[in-house]
């Protein structure tokens, strides 16, 4: 039997073309051991029966995707950007999820203060820790490939989301995922930095050499330039033994065939590339 006990599938990678219930039955089905559900895919049926489900099929949560998105301009909206924490780590809860992963956010519109940005993000996840740590729910913060930095995150290298995680304190730690970090001339010394207590999620998937799109072009394991049996080898090295989920968002591709041929390909590729 090939291993894929390691192995989680964010549903984002077959969100085109299934609903939630479909791929929870898929993924389950071919033998992978958890997911990693969005919140829009959770609203689908609801946070009930996202739960119901998942405990019949026996399946884990490696993460929830997502929180976040701290930045605001003005108090209403910063308010409503906790509340936003506030369900997505209910949804953690229920569904007893390995972290709730935190996209930190980018510049609120108008704005060009990212020193005021990131000072946000970390009272934001301040903020949010008070209720995480006695949820009992690990926060994980994802730093974002810089060319993000406006739109979606002002954390953008593991050395920046790290730096944060030591003002922190415990509860709090990084989403590795390679897509964001493989460029990093740092990379080793920061995984090996972050240590198995501070690496809550691993993320896989490949860059295309040719990439189209920034956010919708991501590749599958294997079809790219990323040395993912490295990044592996470094992520293990610190004594990681939590999932690997592969997350690839792909509009021309992946997310136009069926899902169980992506989910098939991955369970392939995760055995033979990564
Ligand atoms: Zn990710």
């Amino acid at each position: 039997m090939p291993n894929i006990s390691q192995l989680s599938i964010n549903l984002a990678t077959i969100r085109e073309r299934c609903t939630i219930s479909q791929a929870l039955d898929l993924v389950a089905r071919l033998g992978i051991p958890a997911v990693s559900p969005w919140r829009d895919q959770i609203a689908q049926v609801g946070l009930k029966a996202t739960v119901k489900q998942v405990r019949e099929l026996g399946l884990r949560v490696s993460g929830v995707c997502r929180g976040g998105m701290f930045p605001a301009n003005t108090q209403l909206e910063w308010e409503a950007n906790l509340e936003g924490n506030l369900r997505a780590l209910e949804e953690a809860v229920e569904l007893n999820a390995d972290c709730l992963v935190l996209v930190t956010g980018g510049l609120p519109k108008g704005s060009r203060d990212l020193v005021k940005a990131r000072k946000q993000v970390e009272e934001g996840v301040s903020w949010l820790l008070e209720r995480s740590i006695p949820a009992g729910i690990q926060l994980a913060i994802e730093p974002l490939h810089p060319m993000y930095c406006a739109d979606r995150s002002v954390v953008n290298t593991l050395s920046q989301a790290l730096d944060l995680c030591d003002v922190l304190g415990d509860g709090v730690g990084v989403a590795c995922d390679v897509y964001h970090l493989w460029w990093d001339p740092d990379l080793q010394t920061q995984i090996a930095r972050a240590g198995q207590s501070r690496i809550s999620a691993y993320h896989i998937c490949d860059w295309l050499q040719n990439t189209r799109h920034m956010l919708l072009d991501r590749g599958m394991m294997g079809d790219g330039v990323i040395d993912l049996p490295l990044i592996r080898s470094w992520v293990e090295e610190t004594g990681y033994c939590g999932f690997h989920e592969v997350e690839i968002f792909s509009q021309d591709n992946w997310w136009k065939k069926e899902p169980e041929d992506v989910l098939r390909t991955c369970i392939e590729r995760y055995q033979k590339c990564s």
